[in-house]
């Protein structure tokens, strides 16, 4: 068999490994690596066989041995839309009613004793992110991420003082940076139940079962198929990368940061609460723009759903028109 079909026919993940004649697949029953990842995301228990370009068997790797490319996500092999993540958009000046609101000398940015932590910890939820994939680190867990981190020879395991930052991002009170949300999770290490959420088709995104995912299927119904789910349940994991990447995106300002992304304990997209957006619309779907559109005027219209951040609302977030809240 040529290589080229053999990369085609082989399953679920296929390493590619640093020397180019070298193909790895993964097959029944084995290695820890793999028996992790059959743990976390449900994929078949294999082992990692590293065989020529005539497929004969040189060797079972060690988790140690493996170098780790690419990661197929067979969970959403074909996302339709355009990933766009609330934490990567830049502030939109017009959405705040004056300048002075946006650096008014109280601002609080982050701290410049954490920043060597801010800028590691944030490029390791990357790393961690590409390698389990979009939609399956929507919902990992704090201890699946730091042990994807601990057995990935790409990624170093997560130092005491990173640790140290990561809860203090979590268990500090964020009014003090003017952010008045009700907290959601209490616990750093809390984990969504896989069998409480679905996934969405196309969308890489999950939902949970029951009134979120019954009300997400009416408004489709109701409104139609332009109508698309742009961010559903997030894991402490997930939210907490994206405030930190929203965190830098604003120049270290946790004060502005917070207006536009709750802190990972204070986000109701860990319980029940989703977004939508306009299909094609990209990053207007996290504007105002967003409340102009047809979708939204239909959204309006419906009797079964509720914005969770109007304007002026009293957490201090600003005006949310995509933000469905349930509950
Ligand atoms: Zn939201």
């Amino acid at each position: 068999m040529k290589r080229r079909e053999f990369l085609k026919s082989s399953s679920v993940l296929t390493l590619y490994f640093s020397t180019q004649n070298l193909i790895a697949s993964e097959e029944n029953k084995g290695t820890f690596l793999s028996n992790l990842f059959g743990d976390l995301f449900e994929s078949p228990k294999e082992r990692v066989v590293l065989r020529d370009s005539n497929e004969d068997v040189l060797k079972v790797l060690k988790p140690k041995d493996i170098i780790v490319k690419k990661v197929e996500n067979k969970t959403f092999p074909k996302i339709e839309e355009t990933i766009v993540e609330e934490g990567m958009i830049k502030e939109d000046k017009t959405l705040v009613n004056n300048e002075k609101e946006i650096k008014s000398h109280k601002d609080v940015f982050i701290d410049k004793k954490n920043i060597e932590e801010f800028v590691s910890v944030r490029e390791k939820l990357k790393l961690v992110q590409n390698h389990v994939g979009y939609g399956n680190f929507n919902i990992i867990s704090f201890d699946e991420m730091l042990k994807v981190a601990k057995y990935s020879n790409k990624i170093e395991s997560y130092t005491k003082k990173e640790l140290e930052f990561l809860e203090s991002i979590f268990y500090y009170d964020p009014k003090y940076h003017g952010f008045y949300g009700r907290k959601v999770s209490d616990k750093i290490t809390q984990k969504i139940n896989k069998n409480e959420v679905s996934k969405i088709p196309y969308t890489g995104h999950y939902l949970f079962k029951g009134e979120p995912e019954k009300i997400y299927n009416r408004m489709v119904e109701d409104i139609g198929d332009s109508l698309v789910l742009t961010s559903g349940v997030r894991s402490i994991v997930k939210q907490t990368k994206l405030f930190l990447d929203k965190i830098d995106s604003v120049d270290g300002n946790m004060s502005v940061a917070s207006k536009s992304l709750a802190p990972p304990a204070y986000t109701y997209h860990s319980i029940a609460d989703f977004d939508v957006g306009k299909k094609g619309f990209g990053y207007d779907n996290f504007t105002s723009r967003f409340a102009l559109t047809e979708e939204f005027q239909a959204m309006r219209k419906l009797k079964y759903i509720d914005m969770r951040y109007t304007i002026n609302n009293k957490d201090g977030v600003r005006y949310e028109p995509w933000h469905v809240k349930i509950i």
